[in-house]
């Protein structure tokens, strides 16, 4: 049977390799600590690598990554990375980025039996039931999805709006959350231009675009 893991840590003996040649410093560097500019929330997916999409590197963006990249309260998962970030790092930017052609969002627009993932897609499915007008007047199945990638980006921006943690940063106005898509078609990112309006209330007002 072939090893399909060991490529992994070959890989990563190259990537060492290859690393130390453009700089010999670069592990020594890490170590030091890590600073990032950015907290990324994004889909587990396997193609939509954070710092691969952005061209970014290693200790560049602090990253949390679930099915359908949802920011849900009582999780303690997504909290934690949150306030680790908005806290301890002090992230300057929030990104949520979503993805067309999302596994978690087809499958929330199904009846299916996916087991425990159902309690996830639920959430996904409460997205869909408050913009139901909008998206049952649209025939086509992809359109449809793709309508809701974006609605469902937007709609965890302002759960990332109403945590304790984001409002606590807003007080001291340090703080700015971004909702993104990014497309296999292309491979562009494209910003929703969501802009937060009034940054010191609980009931913050957005403009979508
Ligand atoms: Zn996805």
């Amino acid at each position: 049977m072939i090893k399909s893991y060991q490529k992994l840590l070959d890989g990563n003996k190259k990537w060492v390799k290859d690393t130390l040649a453009k700089d010999p410093n670069f592990f020594k560097k890490l170590s030091q600590g890590q600073k990032p500019e950015y907290l990324w929330i994004g889909c587990s997916d396997s193609r939509t690598p954070a710092n691969e999409i952005t061209g970014t590197g290693s200790g560049d963006i602090f990253v949390h990554r679930n099915i359908a990249n949802l920011v849900v309260q009582s999780d303690i998962n997504i909290m934690s990375v949150l306030q680790y970030a908005v806290e301890v790092l002090e992230v300057k930017h929030i990104i949520v980025c979503g993805h067309y052609d999302c596994g978690g969002v087809d499958a929330a627009l199904t009846n299916n039996d996916y087991g425990i993932t159902n309690y996830w897609l639920q959430h996904l499915k409460n997205v869909y039931h408050k913009y139901s007008d909008v998206l049952d007047n649209i025939d086509d199945k992809r359109a449809k999805a793709d309508k809701l990638v974006e609605l469902n980006v937007i709609e965890q921006v302002r759960n990332l709006a109403r945590t304790q943690i984001v409002q606590n940063a807003w007080k001291r106005n340090v703080l700015q959350i971004h909702g993104w898509i990014y497309s296999f078609n292309n491979g562009l990112i494209k910003d929703l231009n969501i802009i937060i309006q009034h940054k010191d209330t609980l009931a913050p007002i957005y403009r979508f675009e």
